[in-house]
């Protein structure tokens, strides 16, 4: 072989090995929204949150970011990034929403925590409850206070490496109605125990089918109920399924979640 030509293969030899390492390190960029004029507890809770993520997102080596404005939340913006938290707060405004639905309906990625979800007559947003899978709130127990959670689905990467159940620290727990698995699309992870009945005494739940994370196989979506308070993020397994969702995001298949 010609020097010349050596040269030219091992240069190509070069490119094509950037080319592979480029495409491994693809990036994950993931904007986090919360509010800072919420229920306190709420604020709390995202506070942690955002620094959570952010210890996070140096360890499994993600790019994270944070607002406070649901004006972000438009077509030209969401095009930088592959996932978005809801951390305790929701859009009220048509023009936000039409950009959410936008973004859910061509892939994009969304992990909402607690008030995330939340949605009554009140709120005015079909798409939006549809997309949570059909449910509605119901009620909610009050104090918050710790549940044992039954992990039901051990084949989801979300909750493959958690125990069978655990004690999730003081939350605010919300039942809906209907029942998000009465949807044959959704796909119940994590639930509340009966034996944790009767839930609360000002706000007390005194039974029923309380799933409280889930995800609705028609989006990339996955919904988490923690998230009232500064407690949350107190427990090692709890944090290894949050953990696990956002890696489970990051892997880019959440179709294959079984
Ligand atoms: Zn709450």
């Amino acid at each position: 072989m010609k020097a010349i030509s050596r040269i030219a293969l091992i240069a190509a030899l070069a490119l094509c090995a950037f080319a592979m390492q480029a495409q491994q390190v693809s990036p994950f960029h993931v904007l986090a929204f919360y509010g800072t004029e919420v229920e306190a507890d709420h604020v709390a809770f995202a506070k942690q949150a955002i620094l959570f993520f952010q210890a996070l997102a140096l360890k499994d080596k993600f790019d994270f970011e944070t607002t406070t404005s649901f004006n972000d939340l438009n077509a030209e913006k969401l095009s930088h990034y592959q996932l978005i938290l809801w951390l305790d707060d929701i859009p009220s405004d048509p023009a936000q929403r039409a950009a959410f639905q936008q973004y859910a309906e061509h892939g994009g990625a969304w992990l909402g925590f607690h008030i995330a979800g939340y949605n009554d007559d009140g709120t005015h947003w079909p798409w939006f409850v549809q997309f949570l899978g059909g449910s509605i709130f119901l009620t909610n127990s009050w104090p918050p206070l710790p549940a044992n959670l039954a992990v039901e689905n051990k084949r989801s990467p979300v909750t493959r490496s958690l125990p069978g159940s655990f004690l999730s620290p003081a939350n605010e727990w919300y039942i809906w109605k209907p029942d998000p698995r009465e949807n044959k699309d959704v796909q119940v992870l994590v639930s509340l125990k009966a034996s944790n009945y009767p839930l609360g005494w000002k706000d007390t739940l005194v039974g029923g089918d309380l799933p409280v994370v889930w995800t609705n196989t028609r989006y990339h979506m996955l919904y988490i109920n923690m998230g009232h308070g500064d407690k949350i993020f107190t427990s090692a397994i709890q944090n290894r399924l949050f953990e696990n969702a956002l890696l489970w995001f990051r892997s880019g298949r959440p179709k294959q979640l079984p």
